[in-house]
């Protein structure tokens, strides 16, 4: 069938919402787009988690009940996903009775397989980490590298996962691409640090260290450890196995995360998949991080990128285009004020709306607006219809980025046009061929706002129906029949050209 399954990992709401969660949203989000543009059946997935040890104790310092501290974070991701525009299906919440149930079933099926067993573990325990760790990853004077905090010595019972049992077979699957690990830097990276083999994981917690979750099944003193609790939510929200969203859009076809969390998703979630007996997910594409005028964002240095700020001075289609194009899709990127600005006066501007602008505004002038009746000429259709091929093979490989690219090539194209045919002077010598120059254009108009719109929905849609098309044509619906004799109705301004500030 021909169907996809789009997921982002779920955010862990102990703060709020940065740039980075962002981005993991709109790269979904464009895929997404993308895919039903191109005609498939999509389901798209995004949430929140909202278990751990973590989230309980930031809520103790705040003097909040946890539940009200997970309800007010968790608001504020929705809230993030409203402003960019995010066209999701679904939002789960891992506190949501749907999926602890769900869990539940999960954890005794993975239990009834014989995967999951008691023992007791001693260690070294970092609070920040909410892990075990181990003395040759600690500093010199034994702290956390990450949290600068001296682990505590812990005795405890936990339930473990025998994800060892899984390990060549994991191997395998990522080895030959049946699960796609892109960029292939980051399957290389992961097959290296899991060449001698997984280790069984620890899968719950005592609930006197871990009072903030969901309860393991005939064991109420232990409560389940994140693993379980959290990757879970990407087959809870399809109903499990018995839920026909599960039926119809298992396994998940591209599965976005951040690269902190690979070697959870490639090792661990694919281990208790084979465990469960289900289909493992087909691609796993892992994007970078985001530095802040290339410098690691940090609260204590004061330069993280607040995206409600951005989606409230320059509207959310910008902030997309931004992290879309000018972020590298699978790996590291920058964001300045500075530069987001050059961005928008330099493509959104003077690219695209000018583009734009230019066309609606000789067509009033010189066809009082009306799309004319005229055949596009071919040399253009065939120019288009390659510029759109690629794109679709660049999202295709989910390089999003370079997809946005050719769609910019387009807006190029269109405005050297204008420059190479010069219609004011075809106007001027009353050049029959003049028509034709401004149905082509038309013609450009319909392709790049069809492309657009899975990048940049509001203006995609804006030019569209400018020019009397639906707002949501699909790809193929990209073709050269125009709406002849429709007066175009020219939108505001799409960018205004912003001052440097
Ligand atoms: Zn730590």
């Amino acid at each position: 069938m021909n169907k996809r399954y789009i997921t982002t990992a779920i955010a862990y709401v102990n703060g709020s919402p940065h740039v980075g969660h962002a981005l993991e949203l709109v790269q979904a989000d464009a895929l997404a787009r993308f895919s039903r543009f191109m005609g498939h059946e999509t389901y798209f997935l995004t949430g929140t988690d909202e278990h751990g040890v973590k989230i309980y104790e930031k809520s103790k310092e705040e003097g909040v009940d946890v539940g009200v501290f997970v309800d007010g974070n968790a608001a504020k991701f929705k809230r993030l996903v409203e402003v960019l525009n995010i066209s999701n299906d679904d939002f789960i919440r891992t506190t949501e009775l749907r999926h602890k149930d769900l869990v539940r079933q999960i954890w005794v099926k993975l239990m009834d397989n014989g995967d999951l067993y008691k023992d007791s573990y001693e260690g070294l325990y970092c609070v920040g980490c909410e892990a075990f760790v181990l003395e040759k990853d600690l500093s010199e004077d034994g702290m956390c590298r990450d949290h600068l905090k001296k682990p505590v010595l812990l005795k405890e019972e936990n339930y473990f996962f025998r994800l060892s049992k899984y390990s060549d077979q994991i191997g395998d699957l990522i080895e030959k691409d049946v699960v796609k690990i892109r960029p292939e830097g980051r399957k290389r990276e992961f097959l290296n640090m899991m060449a001698e083999g997984l280790f069984d994981v620890s899968f719950s917690r005592p609930k006197k260290v871990l009072p903030w979750g969901i309860e393991v099944p005939n064991d109420p003193d232990h409560v389940m450890y994140v693993w379980c609790d959290a990757l879970t939510n990407y087959i809870t929200a399809l109903g499990f196995e018995d839920g026909d969203l599960f039926k119809k859009f298992w396994p998940a076809d591209s599965q976005i995360i951040g690269k902190d969390i690979l070697r959870f998703h490639a090792g661990i979630w694919i281990g208790m998949l084979l465990s469960l007996g289900l289909e493992v997910p087909k691609a796993i594409n892992v994007h970078g991080m985001i530095t802040s005028g290339g410098v690691k964002m940090g609260k204590s240095l004061g330069n993280v990128i607040d995206p409600f700020i951005y989606v409230e001075e320059f509207g959310c289609d910008a902030v997309r285009w931004y992290l879309l194009k000018e972020i590298p899709t699978l790996d590291d990127g920058d964001f300045s004020r500075e530069r987001f600005l050059e961005v928008y006066n330099n493509e959104l501007a003077n690219g695209i709306g000018n583009l734009v602008n230019r066309v609606l505004m000789m067509l009033e002038k010189y066809n009082e607006g009306v799309i004319p009746d005229i055949t596009v000429e071919g040399s253009v259709v065939e120019k288009f219809e390659e510029f759109k091929d690629k794109v679709v093979e660049l999202f295709e490989k989910y390089d999003l980025k370079a997809g946005c690219e050719v769609i910019f090539d387009m807006v190029d194209w269109g405005n050297k046009y204008i420059d190479d045919m010069k219609p004011w002077v075809m106007a001027k010598e009353e050049n029959a061929m003049l028509n034709q120059i401004l149905g082509n254009l038309i013609f450009v108009l319909k392709n790049i706002g069809g492309m657009l719109g899975v990048v940049m929905p509001g203006v995609g849609a804006k030019i569209l129906v400018a020019i009397g098309e639906e707002s949501n044509v699909s790809f193929s619906q990209l073709g050269q029949d125009l709406q002849k004799g429709f007066k175009v109705q020219k939108p505001d301004i799409l960018f205004p050209r912003l001052d440097k500030v």
